[in-house]
């Protein structure tokens, strides 16, 4: 299986999506089957979330391979180093190389909310460019690498200014590409990479795209992540709030002329988030690839 910086390297835009391992094995097989219909819209990747919300971490690597060994499809395997010590950290890519998985997304992850106090030790990492900087140190040109870049600065730092030094740390340490926090105002994606562009930052940043589908959902997932909510998808999303079918075209229509922008605009391709589920995402999907995405 190739990495990402092959793909990258022949294509100047790519479309891809992300996708949870879900907690029950329920949800585990309501996915495999949304994953059969994502996988037939032809992504350049797939990126699978490690740890998010605190576990099924070992579900991760399933689901990873299930998309690399019977979809054929490239996977992101996305790992974080919160809880993880470097001891562990070396047997899990030891682990990751041998069963042919390539490309990573290297972040620090956030303490689970059950240990909200834990703090990193000598024996674990504080920052993900700690991290992306002990893969290349040990594995070389392994493994394919990409970080998380946020265009309204990450809620810890303390500043946007702060947060493309971050950026530009994470890049020097070995990261190869971006995937970027959600965002509503393709501004604030323009901005991010004109900050980071000043700053030297070369690297393809890949915006991370969120079609709405419950308002309130979006909202406090949003003050949880530190992305913004602007009027304009308050005004849009609040009057329908409590009909679930108006909100999804609402949100499908959103997140497309979002996209059309980025691109027209040069963004290098669009990550979808999905959260699982086929249906927006094959909506906005067959949109883009009439813009020949
Ligand atoms: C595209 C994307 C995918 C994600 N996938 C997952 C996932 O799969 N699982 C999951 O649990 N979470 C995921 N997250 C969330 C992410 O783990 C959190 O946002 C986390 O708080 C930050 O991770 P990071 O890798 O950006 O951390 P870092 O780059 O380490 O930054 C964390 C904080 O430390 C600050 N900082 C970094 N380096 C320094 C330094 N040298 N000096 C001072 N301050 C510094 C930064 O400004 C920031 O405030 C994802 C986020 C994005 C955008």
């Amino acid at each position: 299986m190739k990495t990402l910086t092959d793909l990258f390297s022949s294509r100047p835009r790519t479309f891809s999506l992300e996708i949870f391992p879900p907690k029950t094995e329920k949800g585990l097989l309501a996915l495999e089957a949304a994953l059969k219909e994502l996988a037939g819209l032809g992504p350049d990747f797939i990126s699978v979330t490690y740890g998010a919300g605190g576990g099924n971490r070992d579900r991760t690597l399933g689901l990873v391979r299930l998309i690399q060994e019977r979809h054929n499809i490239l996977a992101l395997h996305h790992f974080t180093c919160v809880l993880h010590t470097r001891k562990e950290i070396r047997g899990i890519l030891d682990h990751l190389q041998k069963v042919k998985v390539r490309s990573l997304l290297a972040l620090r992850g956030d303490p689970p909310k059950d240990r909200p106090d834990w703090v990193p030790g000598p024996e674990n990492f504080r920052y993900s460019s700690e991290l992306v900087a002990f893969i290349r140190e040990h594995y070389g040109d392994s493994f394919s690498i990409g970080v998380a870049g946020f265009p309204e600065g990450h809620p810890l730092a303390a500043d946007k200014d702060a947060d493309a030094r971050v950026l530009k740390a994470k890049i020097e340490s070995g990261g190869e590409f971006v995937i970027t926090q959600l965002f509503f105002d393709n501004a604030l994606y323009f901005d991010y990479v004109r900050r980071v562009r000043t700053l030297g930052v070369t690297a393809r940043i890949i915006p991370g795209i969120l079609p709405v589908t419950s308002y309130e959902g979006v909202v406090n997932f949003c003050k949880g992540c530190g992305a913004s909510v602007p009027d304009k998808v308050h005004d849009i999303f609040s009057p329908i709030a409590q009909d679930p079918d108006k909100t999804r075209e609402a949100g499908i229509r959103f997140a497309i002329d979002q996209c059309r922008e980025l691109l027209a605009r040069g963004a290098p391709g669009i990550h979808l988030y999905t959260l699982n589920k086929a249906e927006p995402a094959t909506q906005i999907v067959s949109e883009l690839r009439r813009m020949s995405l």
